[in-house]
Formats: C-alpha cells, structure tokens, sequence
C-alpha cells in the first residue's frame, strides 16, 4: 500500500519538469492528483500518465497570479475529487536581468507568479484544510531563495518569499494539524536550467559535492515525504535538495 492511498493532491505547474515529476511521484503512492498549469492541454499528457498508473487525474488550466482564476480551480477541484488533502506550489518563472537593467515588469511578473501565487492556492485551500482538521502544503522554492544569486534578485526575493509565507502559515495552521514546508532545490535538470551555458554549467557543477545537477525525480522524493504521514511532525521547514551545495 502506498503512502498517499486516498488522498488527492493539487499540484501546480503540472504540465512538466518538477512538477510533473511531483505528480506522478505523488500518484506512483497512491494519490490522485489535480494538475493546474496555464493552459488544461498543457496537462493533459501528466494526467493521461496519472490514469494510466491506475489514478483519477483532473486537468486545469489557470494563471497561478490570478485571484478569480484560482479560487475557481479550487472550487472545481474540491468538487471533480470531493476534497484537496495536499498542496503543490510548483509553478514558477524566472526573468533573469541584473538589479540596474531589471524593469518593474520583470519583477511584477516574478513576484506575481511564484510567490503570490503560492499565497493564492494556499489561502483558496486553508478553509477546507482547517475544516477536514488535515492538510499537508508543500511550497517549491529555491536554494537562490536562501543565499541570493546576482542577476536574480526577483526571483530570489520572491522565494525567500515563499519560504516566508511557508513558516507563518505553519504557525497560523499547526492547531488544526496542517503542515507547511518548503523543499529549496539547487539546480535541477529542467527546461528552466535548460538554458544555462556549458561554462556556467562546470562552475555549477564545482560548488556541488555529489557532483552533479539533481534530477526533477530527487525534488519529488523529498515532497513525497512532506506529503505523506511520515512527516506529520514536521512543519516550518526548508528541506534542501541541492547535492550539498547550501550547507
Ligand atoms: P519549468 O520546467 O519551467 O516548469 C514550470 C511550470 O510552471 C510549467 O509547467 C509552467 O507552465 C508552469 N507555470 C509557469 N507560469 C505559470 C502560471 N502563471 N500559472 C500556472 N502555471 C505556470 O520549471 P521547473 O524547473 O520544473 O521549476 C518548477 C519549480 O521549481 C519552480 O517554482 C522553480 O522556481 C523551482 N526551482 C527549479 C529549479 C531548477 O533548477 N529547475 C531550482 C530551484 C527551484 P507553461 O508550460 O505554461 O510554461
């Protein structure tokens, strides 16, 4: 039997790289899993994979920044599956400038996306995670988030955000035995690193002590966990996954 038989998990961002990981890691245990992405065909495919390991799957298309967009995946959501028991903040952008070149549009954008967005789904949730007496929120944010990172002080900003938002809502929450928890990854092999130069690449790789980029699949692993009762005692936290590189 799987760690997550019966529950149903909202992940956003669904529709690839960590996201999709998480989805299908969250579902390979037994969830069934409510997969948001801009766009409900850019989800689709996870939740064709979702089904096909025997799991119900929803796919929903919102803007992660958008108040109304929101609230109405969370109602549709609670309706198709009859309850949320985890949430995913997933989604997330990067518009990477440094600090003298960076518009207002890059930052609104960064910090509208990652971190309100993650205020969005957990505020749209935490009425019905209070009332079960039940929830598990897992927030993707950044080991940027953590250290800073020159040429990203939005995106940063709004992961240390997240990581923010993460403790006080574990506090607000922890009487109806709702964990908050953040996972900070370093640099994982997505499109979003897909990018990255071959000599950016080497210096990476020489501050990293296992040697290599984590997979999508080792960020899943650890939100498995925090999903899951085996971490029903821990809440406010920043798990890294980053192959030592933060420590
Ligand atoms: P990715 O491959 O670019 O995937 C991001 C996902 O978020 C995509 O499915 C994207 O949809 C979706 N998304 C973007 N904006 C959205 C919006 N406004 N509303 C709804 N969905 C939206 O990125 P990733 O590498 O998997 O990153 C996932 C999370 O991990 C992010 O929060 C990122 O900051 C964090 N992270 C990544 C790394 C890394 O090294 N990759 C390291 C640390 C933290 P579209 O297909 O429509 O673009």
């Amino acid at each position: 039997m799987g760690l997550l038989e019966h529950k149903v998990a909202l992940v956003t961002g669904a529709g690839r790289g960590i996201g999709r990981a998480i989805a299908l890691k969250l579902a390979g245990d037994g969830a069934d899993i409510a997969a948001v992405d801009l766009k409900p065909e850019f989800c689709a495919e996870t939740c064709d994979m979702v089904r096909a390991m025997g799991r119900r799957a929803w796919a929903y298309g919102a803007d992660v920044a958008s108040a109304a967009a929101v609230e109405q995946t969370v109602e549709k959501a609670l309706a198709d599956a009859g309850k949320v028991d985890i949430l995913v903040n997933n989604a997330g952008i990067t518009k990477d400038t440094l600090l003298m070149r960076m518009s207002e549009a890059d930052w609104d954008a960064v910090l509208n996306i990652n971190l309100k967005g993650a205020f969005l789904f957990t505020k749209a949730l935490a009425r019905a995670f209070v009332k079960q007496r039940s929830g598990r929120i897992v927030n993707i944010a950044s080991v940027i988030g953590l250290v800073g990172n020159a040429g990203q002080c939005n995106y940063a900003a709004s992961k240390a955000g997240v990581i923010g938002l993460t403790k006080s809502v574990a506090r607000e929450l922890a009487s109806r035995s709702v964990t908050s928890n953040a996972i900070a990854p370093g640099f994982i092999e997505t499109k979003m690193t897909a990018v990255l130069g071959e000599d950016v690449r080497r210096k990476l790789l020489n501050q990293i002590p296992l040697g290599r980029l984590g997979s999508a699949e080792d960020v899943a692993n650890a939100a498995l966990f925090l999903a899951s009762d085996q971490a029903a005692y821990i809440t406010g936290q920043v798990l890294t996954v980053d192959g030592g590189m933060v420590m």
